[in-house]
């Protein structure tokens, strides 16, 4: 990893739950952004976020249908600023397209694919023909792209997808799919300056290329320091029980192919911080 410019990711420790917030069962160490400020750090109350926190286990769904609002781990803030600042230099206005997302709204997500009620997409934009596949067979196409609920790192709010707006063509919108970040594509800069920079304020790409799990995702940024220790924490037997009791879209072939599941697609990320 290259030696950060500043001391902002030194000595980051997680605080509260830790268990909790690995899963996505609490947003207790999410600053929420507002509407109008999405990309320029103007944070919401954190009074109002905390409102929204489940005193049980299960998080209310208060950010599932909210595509207005962004949340971010709290103590990211001052290094995604860092970051901002310095692309907006090189001519870059960065972006988070995503941020934290809950167990409930990563469990919607999930169930609305294996059923059909959302696509499913291939790495080149194609949409899956569910109606012909198996449980495991649909499982393994919604996990090039979309995590087990309980398994996402954005769960832990210090992982984020982002572009530039400003490198769109006027009526263009993004899509968030590889080609767009791909050196001839409208966020081939952004790529190209992530790939040099991002290093410098403790992000990296941990999907940036195909592993044989999860697909190229060269938006997704995570902050090394807070992501090191969710990873470290992470155990099958949390998530397995977590999803038994949940009302999950193929559980029991899920629960059966977890291990694999955990080798392929939840520890097969980018090593080389
Ligand atoms: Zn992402």
């Amino acid at each position: 990893m290259i030696t950060p410019k500043n001391n902002i990711i030194n000595n980051i420790t997680i605080v509260g739950d830790i268990d909790k917030q690995l899963l996505g069962l609490t947003d207790q160490h999410i600053h929420y952004l507002t509407k109008h400020s999405i990309g320029s750090e103007c944070l919401v109350n954190k009074n109002l976020a905390d409102k929204n926190l489940a005193n049980h286990n299960v998080m209310k769904p208060v950010q599932a249908s909210s595509m207005s609002t962004i949340g971010i781990h709290q103590q990211i803030n001052s290094a995604f600023k860092a970051l901002k600042r310095s692309a907006k230099t090189a001519g870059i206005e960065l972006k988070i397209a995503s941020g934290f997302r809950s167990f409930e709204r990563q469990l919607q997500i999930w169930n609305n694919k294996f059923t059909g009620r959302t696509t499913i997409k291939k790495s080149n934009g194609e949409t899956v023909d569910i109606s012909r596949l198996s449980d495991e067979k649909i499982i393994e196409a919604i996990l090039l792209y979309s995590a087990l609920p309980g398994a996402s790192r954005h769960h832990w709010g210090c992982d984020i997808d982002v572009y530039a707006p400003n490198l769109l063509a006027a009526g263009e919108s993004l899509q968030l799919e590889p080609w767009e970040y791909q050196q001839s594509g409208p966020m081939g800069k952004l790529s190209l300056w992530l790939t040099q920079h991002a290093a410098e304020f403790g992000f990296y790409l941990p999907y940036s290329c195909y592993r044989g799990g999860v697909a190229a995702e060269p938006w997704h940024l995570s902050f090394v320091p807070l992501a090191k220790q969710y990873q470290a924490i992470f155990n099958l037997q949390s998530l397995q029980e977590c999803l038994i009791n949940t009302d999950i879209a193929g559980k029991r072939v899920i629960i059966n192919n977890l291990t694999e599941i955990e080798k392929r697609y939840i520890n097969n990320v980018n090593t080389s911080e």
